[in-house]
């Protein structure tokens, strides 16, 4: 791969996660380039960015963000070396970064091969099989036979889980307990799949007893030169989807982190994976972990990886997309052994959600906003600001707080007191829902699994 120099990178993105990504080119030197729909005009992404352009104009909010050609053309136009897509959007979509490459421009992230090879799980699960690492017991194609789904649930028992091949962000998921819901639940998350990602297929998988979420980041350059930076704990989760993360895990011992990280590059390994990813797995309550997918993309989450390992995960990101080797010294990864963990990090995410109202998501001004700050606290904010709109169209992710502390206790105290610190006012926020999460006992204790939040209503007052 030529190497070469970026001098202005786009985020194809918005709210944190493009703020993110400048702050990691302005510190490169790199000049760095917003897109912004019609909804997003007052959003401070837009103004974090040396130059910002609106994009998608009279289309739906969603749709300013997914405008291939016209991204990609306003790129071109605009002289951008390279493209960040974040996550979401089209941080997956094969063919955007097919067109960003054959354009001139980088795509910051995996090739468009290695994201087809494993945006679909039902492909990813093969990919895991044939680098030896184990599945969780699944179909090994989507169900296109009722009968096909019946021999399963017979082989299996229940309770099963169906998924969307194609599925992300917990959509396109039921779990069923019996014949009348697996049938049931076949033809909804088929449907529901085919609306959120344009692919009905699902397929099926034993549903594990209240496991954890334990996932792995690696990281690779583009001459096979791969490592991880140990794992992150997100099991706690509502309806599927990550609400508090932290790393590393409090529930491996040395061993099964070896293995379980060895595992994940061996993953990797088996597509030649390059750039920033995540390898996920499901840890059962008698510390067996199998394999569920791998995510290519950064993560909401990399901030806990980021501040136990001292790295800079959207920077490295950028200098891989430009030809950099890991061991070169900007990346400075020059083998396995020079990434160290120190600490312990957690992350909550801050949404402007109603934990009294089933989470339903808050709008209008954020008549006070006062954030935290201090020892130990990382802030990765979106549209938060005193005065800022809060509009219907987006996710409803305001503000990630990361609290890092030597041990994990101190790093909960860092967090319990950060929350406390913000004042949020004007649009209703889940910091009270957080607080009673982060201060549990069986959260300091490092024993949530993902059953955690169902199991314990009286988080939610
Ligand atoms: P998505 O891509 O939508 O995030 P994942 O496959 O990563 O979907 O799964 C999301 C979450 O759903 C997991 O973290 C876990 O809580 C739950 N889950 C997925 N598969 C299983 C399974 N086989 N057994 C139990 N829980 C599961």
């Amino acid at each position: 791969m030529e190497a070469r120099k970026f001098r202005k990178v786009m985020a194809a993105n918005r709210g944190e996660i493009a703020i993110r990504i400048f702050r990691a080119c302005t510190e490169l030197g790199i000049s760095t380039v917003a897109i912004y729909s019609e909804e997003d005009k007052l959003s401070l992404h837009r103004y974090k960015a040396d130059e910002a352009y609106l994009v998608g104009k009279g289309k739906a909010p969603i749709d300013a963000y997914l405008g291939i050609d016209e991204i990609i053309a306003l790129a071109k136009k605009r002289e951008v070396d390279a493209i960040h897509p974040g996550y979401g959007f089209l941080a997956e979509n094969a063919e955007f970064a097919e067109k960003c490459e054959a354009n001139g421009i980088a795509f910051i992230g995996p090739t468009a091969e290695m994201q087809r090879a494993l945006g679909d799980k039902v492909a990813a699960r093969k990919v895991a099989k044939a680098a030896g690492v184990t599945t969780v017991p699944g179909t090994e194609e989507p169900i296109t036979h009722e009968e096909d789904a019946l021999i399963f649930a017979k082989n299996h028992g229940y309770p099963i889980i169906i998924k969307a091949a194609a599925g992300g962000g917990g959509r396109g998921m039921r779990v069923a307990t019996d014949k009348k819901e697996l049938l049931e639940g076949l033809q909804s998350a088929s449907s529901e799949a085919k609306a959120a990602f344009g692919d009905p297929s699902v397929f099926l998988e034993r549903y594990l007893k209240n496991p954890k979420h334990i996932e792995v980041q690696v990281l690779g350059d583009a001459y096979g030169n791969l490592v991880h930076f140990y794992e992150r704990d997100c099991s706690i989760q509502r309806r599927h989807q990550k609400v508090v993360e932290f790393a590393p895990s409090l529930a491996l011992p040395g061993a099964t982190r070896l293995a379980l990280c060895t595992d994940a590059l061996k993953i990797a390994n088996q597509v030649g994976y390059r750039n920033a990813g995540t390898v996920e797995f499901l840890l059962d309550e008698d510390g067996k972990y199998y394999f569920i997918e791998m995510n290519p993309r950064i993560q909401v989450e990399h901030t806990v990886t980021e501040m136990i390992t001292g790295r800079n995960l959207v920077q490295a990101q950028i200098l891989i997309a430009e030809g950099k080797r890991l061991s070169d010294p900007e990346i400075n990864i020059p083998n396995q052994g020079s990434i160290e963990m120190r600490g312990y990090a957690i992350q909550c995410r801050i949404t402007t959600e109603d934990p009294g109202n089933n989470f339903a998501p808050d709008f209008g001004t954020l008549s006070t906003y006062r954030s935290s700050a201090g020892c130990g606290v990382r802030l990765d904010a979106g549209n938060a600001f005193t005065g800022a709109q809060i509009t219907p169209h987006y996710d409803s992710l305001l503000v990630k707080v990361s609290a890092w502390g030597l041990t994990f206790a101190e790093a909960a105290h860092i967090m319990d007191r950060s929350l406390q610190e913000f004042r949020v006012r004007g649009v209703k926020t889940n910091i009270g829902f957080l607080e009673n999460v982060i201060t549990h006992p069986v959260f300091l204790a490092g024993g949530c699994n993902t059953s955690f939040i169902d199991q314990h209503p009286e988080l939610l007052v």
